[in-house]
């Protein structure tokens, strides 16, 4: 497509989801997340060579929070091949994404490495592999998106410690069936550093580049391969947004990966990355707007992977 053509489809996908911007509720589990404004809408759109296109506040810093564990899985399958495949599963849950119920049943074995329990593991093998799981995301995240400045909010990451009785939870029961090398401590606060990652759908559309280009970063080198590119593009599409991948897939039908703070990214592989934020998300913690902009996208451009 043309400059002009993505344009003309952003306008398009704006003027459709409008009436639904401001749908929804914030993460009140998370305090600091609670205040964001629900009337904010943005969109961004990277093709495969780098250039975006966006819409709205498509250049507004948010909270990234669960689309960090795309990357923390990209970062450990690129340093250690499959190993992490033996300490989380890659079916969809069916459960909420902070569920306790079915570690007991699976021995400590987190269903995906998209929900918290999986996402613990990944960041506690990244933590092993680098001795700095959240720094070397940042680094990644910044390389990725061309932005040298991207950090965390250290008041989203303490919010969250504050009231994360939930993920500690996780953490120990897991650590229990010998499922986390590193201090429970430790593990968390990487992992909530991590989710408090600050970025816009700009930075996000950038970042994700490397999955609709099959592995290739954005300065040409290669991070993963084809193979394991398509492995994660696959997880995204069953498990990436939670108990509702089945309606996300149905609606949107490509990989995409959801946050409490409202965003989410999805991928056309072999074309571009789509990023989308508004924060009023419903019960599964989905941007309402969001899945709907996702939707209006692909239905117009008739770019799903279906
Ligand atoms: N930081 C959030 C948590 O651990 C991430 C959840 C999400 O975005 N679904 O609960």
């Amino acid at each position: 497509m043309e400059s002009s053509d993505y344009e003309a489809v952003l306008d398009d996908v704006e003027k459709l989801v409008r009436p639904v911007v401001g749908s929804g509720e914030t993460a009140s589990y998370i305090p600091a997340l609670a205040a964001v404004d629900t009337s904010r809408f943005g969109m961004a759109v990277a093709d495969t060579e780098g250039r975006v296109h966006g819409i709205g506040d498509w250049q507004e810093p948010f909270s990234v929070q669960s689309i960090s564990k795309i990357y923390t899985l990209a970062l450990v399958l690129a340093q250690d091949g499959e190993e992490i495949w033996r300490r989380v599963g890659r079916e969809p849950s069916g459960n909420p994404f902070n569920s306790l119920v079915q570690l007991e049943y699976e021995d400590g074995i987190p269903r995906n490495p998209f929900i918290n329990a999986g996402s613990l593991v990944v960041t506690d093998r990244l933590l092993t592999l680098t001795g700095d799981a959240y720094g070397s995301l940042r680094d990644f995240l910044r390389a990725e998106s061309g932005d040298d400045r991207l950090g965390h909010s250290p008041v989203v990451a303490a919010s969250e410690a504050e009231h994360g009785d939930r993920n500690a939870a996780l953490a120990h029961f897991m650590a229990s069936y010998g499922n986390l090398d590193n201090p429970v401590q430790e593990v968390l606060d990487h992992y909530f550093a991590q989710c408090a990652m600050e970025m816009s759908c700009r930075d996000l559309a950038l970042a994700t580049g490397f999955l609709a280009r099959h592995g290739v970063r954005a300065d040409g080198s290669r991070l993963l391969p084809v193979r394991a590119a398509k492995q994660i593009n696959a997880v995204m599409l069953t498990c990436g947004a939670y108990d509702a991948a089945g309606e996300f897939a149905y609606r949107v039908g490509l990989p995409g990966k959801s946050g409490v703070g409202g965003g989410i990214v999805a991928v056309v592989p072999g074309k571009c990355t789509v990023c989308v934020w508004s924060p009023g998300i419903d019960r599964q913690g989905n941007s309402v707007a969001g899945v709907a902009a996702l939707d209006a996208f692909t239905t117009l451009t008739g770019w799903s992977v279906f």
